[in-house]
């Protein structure tokens, strides 16, 4: 065994291992010249889990090649992941102000609710992996998938690996982990298209709306990709009581 290395797999690294393994340790026969990243990825965690690597009490790149006998220690994220700080794993942060993301097929209904607070997430139901990847790097986004594989592409930079089924717990994670508190902007993005709505005149758009709308409402705004005109109607009300529920206990999140 004198050509193996001793890799620790920290947290919930663990649960993305191939194969189960005690206290998330693998020991690993160095027969080829590979860099962590690849040795990693092939025992299973995707890059994007990654937030630190050691090597023989040094911390290393992704690129580090792994020699025999050494002692690895690969951590799981912290949060708040912090991506606008460059770091040795990541030496290229993301562009202020705000995080933005490109969501993948499987968590749509999460794409709406980032939305839905004001966040920039772009979502096809028909976009593919690498179409998906070359988004997130071209137009620094953090890339979301349920699935491992996707999030495997070089290209893509940060990204999370959503575990949850339910929507709503999949935005608390999202919320937690890239460490979104308020203020939100919510309402201020079409939920259709994820552009950011424009005010429209009322008058402007009079024979757009039923009776009741017309004579309660004043302030309206419209979306300029599909005409979709949003107001603080009924649905709104119902909408902020749903993010109310959804944000409960979340005042508490570090940051
Ligand atoms: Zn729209």
């Amino acid at each position: 065994m004198d050509k193996a290395a001793t890799l620790r797999f920290r947290g919930a690294l663990r649960e993305l291992l191939r194969r189960p393994a005690a206290n998330g340790v693998v020991v690993y026969p160095v027969t080829r010249e590979a860099s962590i990243k690849d040795v990693i990825e092939a025992l299973g965690p995707p890059h994007t889990e990654i937030h630190g690597i050691i090597a023989d009490d040094r911390p290393v790149g992704f690129e580090h090649r792994l020699a025999p006998g050494e002692r690895i220690t690969i951590e799981p994220a912290v949060f708040p992941i912090d991506v606008f700080t460059p770091t040795l794993l990541r030496p290229t942060p993301l562009p202020l102000p705000k995080q933005r993301f490109v969501a993948d097929a499987n968590v749509g209904r999460l794409a709406t609710l980032l939305r839905l607070l004001g966040y920039d997430a772009v979502y096809d139901r028909d976009m593919e992996d690498g179409e998906l990847a070359r988004i997130a790097a071209e137009e620094g986004r953090i890339a979301l998938s349920r699935d491992v594989s996707c999030l495997k592409r070089s290209k893509i930079m940060y990204g999370r690996l959503i575990r949850a089924n339910d929507p709503q717990e999949q935005l608390r994670d999202i919320l937690r982990a890239f460490g979104l508190t308020p203020p939100y902007g919510a309402f201020t993005r079409c939920l259709r298209c994820n552009r950011e709505l424009a005010p429209v005149d009322k008058k402007d758009i009079l024979d757009r709306l039923l009776p009741k709308t017309k004579r309660y409402y004043e302030k309206f705004s419209m979306c300029p990709e599909c005409g979709r005109i949003y107001w603080a109607g009924s649905h709104y009300e119902h909408m902020r009581g749903w993010i109310r529920e959804i944000l409960k206990g979340e005042e508490t999140i570090s940051r």
